[in-house]
């Protein structure tokens, strides 16, 4: 029992006009009565003196509670009442910020008490599997590396956002309920109650609303999107992923390139990561897949890998279109004439394959305006200048094998938007998810979102997809049949 410490408080009500105290500002307060609140981050019992860590957002704090305390138990919310105190010498712990100094507690208040947990936090929660921890999400988010990731997420966000702003950039929304648009992915399709029968599809990214802010006269576009692709699952991969939605009016591919590969830096160096090199290099496609065997390939030395460096590569001068995979669903819906788009359909070519792609001759070598952002062996990014004359888009689709008529219902939306005054304009997207990943030093992109989805599909915390009523069904005119 330590003598040092007053003995015999006891609990009362907490005085209602004390206003809180953040956990790292006690350090200030040595000698004053605060009143902290935060969660019960571990708890000791030494026999009528009780050590708790309390936690909130700013950090931790020994608490000692004499003779009270002993029925609180971890991660219960409480407030409470104390004296901050410098520790007996022999007692600072020199590794915490507040090492040097514990709260003796005068009076405290259970404001949740928190019952036996289904996940232990103490950890870093890559030993537990993936079901319980997205289940109990809230409660794994808890962890400091967690909460780590999601605050990196949020500043480098804020990086972007200020950076982007900066340049004149307008961030714009774009619908959510929308139109097919071809990101080589299937649709998520939503149904229509007002129209029985038809569908919505959600934007597998805002390609074509961002080229229609174009000819709207923004010049500058940029959203963090959510972007929804029925994709089939990966260990590491949900349907939805938030992408850094950029488009931009009178630019070249070096501009963007330019543009974006500044931004990239700084927003990194703003969130502390660490660059290989301050001019990304360029590398052809077919020079990448000739030294690497691959288009997503990794610069780092070992050393490098070892600190946590990004090294960041474009890759250029794609083909534009390839043989359509026979496999994939959504590759032959597109490529009906057994061709479709490697990247986006809505690519300009490269001036050099212009003529070739209008004559619609030699159709392997045409290559498209496309430029990947690649970095430490993953895509990180890609975009492209996009065909804003009609003609181009119409033989891209022609090439594809879509007759006039299909075209039209396909993309006349464009079309029409490319005869009213639509600027030369082209684009980028940039994987946030993805670049946190590799910026936190993490292996799954799980990691970086609050509430990703299970390696089954299912939402985490919340279990869908779920079955709907009858009632529902029959207002938005479906049967479920099962054969
Ligand atoms: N829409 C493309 C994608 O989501 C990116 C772009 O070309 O801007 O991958």
């Amino acid at each position: 029992i330590r003598d040092d410490l007053v003995t015999g408080v006891q609990t009362c009500a907490l005085p209602i006009y004390m206003t809180r105290t953040l956990v790292a500002d006690t350090t200030k307060k040595i000698g004053e009565s605060v009143l902290l609140q935060g969660w019960v981050d571990s708890k000791r019992d030494h026999g009528k003196v009780t050590f708790i860590d309390l936690r909130d957002r700013t950090g931790k704090i020994q608490c000692v509670g004499v003779g009270m305390m002993g029925e609180v138990t971890i991660e219960s919310v409480v407030q409470i009442e104390g004296l901050v105190k410098e520790r007996p010498e022999n007692l600072v712990n020199d590794k915490e910020p507040t090492g040097a100094i514990e709260l003796e507690v005068k009076a405290y208040e259970i404001l949740n008490k928190a019952e036996e947990l289904p996940l232990t936090l103490d950890t870093d929660g890559k030993d537990i599997g993936e079901e319980p921890r997205l289940r109990h999400r809230y409660l794994d988010l808890r962890r400091g590396r967690m909460q780590d990731i999601l605050r990196l997420r949020s500043k480098f966000s804020r990086a972007i956002r200020e950076h982007l702003y900066d340049k004149d950039f307008v961030e714009i929304e774009t619908p959510m309920l929308t139109k097919s648009t071809k990101e080589g992915a299937r649709d998520f399709l939503v149904p229509s109650r007002f129209q029985p029968g038809k569908f919505y599809a959600l934007p597998q990214s805002p390609q074509q609303y961002k080229q229609l802010l174009m000819t709207a006269g923004f010049e500058r576009y940029f959203q963090l999107a959510r972007c929804i692709r029925d994709e089939d699952l990966r260990a590491d991969r949900g349907f939805e992923h938030t992408q850094v939605d950029i488009e931009m009016s009178f630019v070249n591919r070096d501009q963007v390139m330019a543009r974006v590969e500044e931004l990239v830096k700084d927003a990194v160096k703003k969130v502390g990561g660490k660059l290989q090199n301050e001019k990304f290099p360029v590398v052809d496609y077919d020079e990448a897949i000739k030294k690497y065997g691959e288009d997503r390939f990794d610069l780092r030395t070992e050393q490098e890998k070892q600190d946590g460096t990004l090294a960041f590569a474009w890759v250029v001068n794609f083909p534009f279109f390839k043989k359509v995979d026979k496999a994939d669903a959504a590759e032959v819906r597109d490529g009906k004439s057994g061709w479709t788009f490697t990247h986006n359909p809505f690519s300009m070519p490269l001036e050099e394959d212009l003529e070739k792609h209008l004559e619609m001759e030699d159709i392997g070598s045409i290559r498209t305006t496309q430029y990947d952002l690649v970095c430490n062996g993953y895509e990180v990014g890609g975009g492209s200048v996009r065909a804003h004359q009609p003609e181009v888009l119409i033989n891209t689709f022609k090439v594809m094998g879509y007759s006039d008529e299909e075209i039209e219902a396909s993309v006349g939306h464009m079309l029409q938007a490319f005869r009213v005054g639509t600027p030369p304009h082209g684009g980028i997207a940039l994987g946030l998810d993805r670049l946190v990943m590799l910026l936190a030093g993490e292996e799954s992109l799980k990691e970086t979102i609050a509430f990703p989805m299970t390696s089954t599909g299912r939402t985490a915390v919340m279990d869908a997809p779920e079955m709907v009523g009858e009632e529902q069904l029959k207002e938005l005119g479906i049967k479920i049949v099962s054969d």
